[in-house]
């Protein structure tokens, strides 16, 4: 595959990431690879160029380099593309490049697009949406016990709710809906008369299965010892319910017992109830709602979590909250052999331009990128740089609203300290 590129340039000094198998997610890393950058909107255009130039450094410090390919949506995209939102340029580039970051898109209210970011998840596949939760030492937390959270969420990212298959109030088609299950399905008694909207949840095996697989894959590679399917089956049976069902399919079928032990029972038994084979990851499942309070309650019972699209939006938000919030909150987006990093937080407009945003959300969201690349010791390198620089005091104005004695600085000053870090720690 190589595309034409109508208005930005590939960079003559890298080379393409290569795929040796798409299936096993297996990706050869040149030593300068090509990478694909949104700086994004709104604050975007503050985080991108720290963020990015923090990653270089951190690349440079372990014997490598990036090279980067600045590419645009929203509206960097509209000023060059003749009011494209998302040009063919950029999504080529990732498709092609395979790796690739982002900052965040804003999406304007009412204007007749969905959003960007779903776009381009859908558009190229990316299937599963991982945010790891941690907590850095320094970060103000509204918990007794943050450093008890060490949990990443894989977020089904292309069906559910989020489809986009839904039908607004007082159309022809939501009429059409209406009767087809009213008098077609038998569901008379159950809607009430008058406007109505309707939407669809699609939940399907081979969505379920993929995504529970990559999380399961996670936790082997990563030495985590648990899988929780998170779930409000109970309710949604055919959907939720199902998601689970596919999902204990995967571990018990496709992986040997000592490997990943499947717990299905796991929703009314307590673990100790379980006899889990020696270094076996085990997959269980809990009620989404419970989820929520045990994760605070029992955070430290937790560690890679898989879940249907909505649940992951809100439980990942909520973990994010427990380690300081969304301005140090990182995600990924992960499809087949292919990566696209972007921060949980948005655009955040009323703090745009100002050069005060804290740029930390990225530049962990890179760490993920080279934690997916292989590029293990400069992910460990940001990673430490960063909590470094947040607890020595050195902190963007929202970690430094709720810190006693610690310094605000910008957001270039921020990752210019992280810089500084990165050549310490080397
Ligand atoms: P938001 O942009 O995430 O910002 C909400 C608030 O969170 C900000 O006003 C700020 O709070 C704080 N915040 C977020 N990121 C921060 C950072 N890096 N540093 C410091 N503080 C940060 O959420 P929103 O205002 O609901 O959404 C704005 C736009 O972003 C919308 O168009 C939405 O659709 C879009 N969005 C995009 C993505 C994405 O690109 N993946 C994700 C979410 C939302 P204070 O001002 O109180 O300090």
């Amino acid at each position: 595959m190589s595309y034409d590129y109508d208005k930005v340039d590939v960079p003559a000094d890298g080379e393409p990431v290569q795929v040796v198998d798409e299936e096993n997610d297996e990706l050869d890393i040149p030593e300068t690879p090509i990478v694909p950058i949104i700086h994004g909107d709104g604050i975007g255009k503050d985080v991108g160029p720290a963020a990015q130039k923090v990653l270089s450094a951190a690349a440079e410090a372990t014997g490598r380099d990036i090279a980067w390919m600045r590419v645009y949506a929203g509206e960097s995209a509209r000023e060059r593309y003749d009011g494209e939102n998302l040009p063919d340029d950029t999504v080529n580039a990732i498709d092609e490049f395979r790796v690739a970051i982002k900052g965040p898109l804003t999406t304007p209210v009412g204007a007749g697009f969905r959003s960007l970011n779903v776009a381009l998840r859908q558009t190229l596949d990316f299937y599963a949406n991982v945010r790891p939760t941690y907590y850095l030492d320094g970060v103000p937390s509204p918990m007794k016990k943050p450093e008890d959270m060490n949990m990443v969420t894989f977020r089904e990212n292309t069906e559910d709710v989020y489809a986009g298959i839904e039908w607004e109030q007082g159309t022809e088609d939501v009429e059409k809906v209406r009767n087809f299950v009213e008098e077609e399905m038998g569901f008379d008694e159950t809607m009430h008369d008058g406007p109505i909207g309707i939407g669809i949840k699609p939940i399907t095996e081979k969505g379920s299965k993929r995504l529970v697989r990559k999380a399961i894959d996670y936790a082997i590679e990563h030495d985590r010892d648990k899988v929780t399917l998170v779930h409000k089956g109970n309710i949604m049976k055919f959907t939720e319910g199902q998601f689970s069902e596919w999902g204990m399919e995967v571990a018990e079928e496709e992986y040997p017992d000592d490997e990943v032990f499947a717990a299905p029972d796991s929703l009314w038994e307590t673990q100790d109830d379980i006899d889990i084979p020696e270094g076996a990851v085990m997959v269980e499942e809990r009620l989404a709602d419970a989820m929520l309070q045990w994760m605070q309650l029992r955070t430290d019972e937790f560690d890679v979590l898989a879940m249907p699209n909505l649940n992951g939006d809100y439980l990942s938000d909520a973990a994010g909250a427990q380690i300081g919030g969304l301005g140090i909150a990182p995600g990924a987006n992960f499809g087949d052999a292919r990566v696209l990093a972007e921060p949980v937080h948005g655009s955040a407009p009323k703090r745009a331009g100002q050069d005060q945003a804290n740029p930390t959300a990225l530049i962990l969201s890179g760490r993920l990128m080279f934690d997916y690349m292989g590029w293990k010791d400069a992910a460990e390198l940001v990673r430490d740089a960063v909590e470094e620089t947040i607890s020595s005091g050195t902190v963007t104005y929202d970690l430094e609203r709720n810190l006693e004695d610690a310094e605000k600085v910008s957001t270039t000053e921020f990752a210019d300290t992280v810089i500084e870090n990165i050549h310490d720690l080397a």
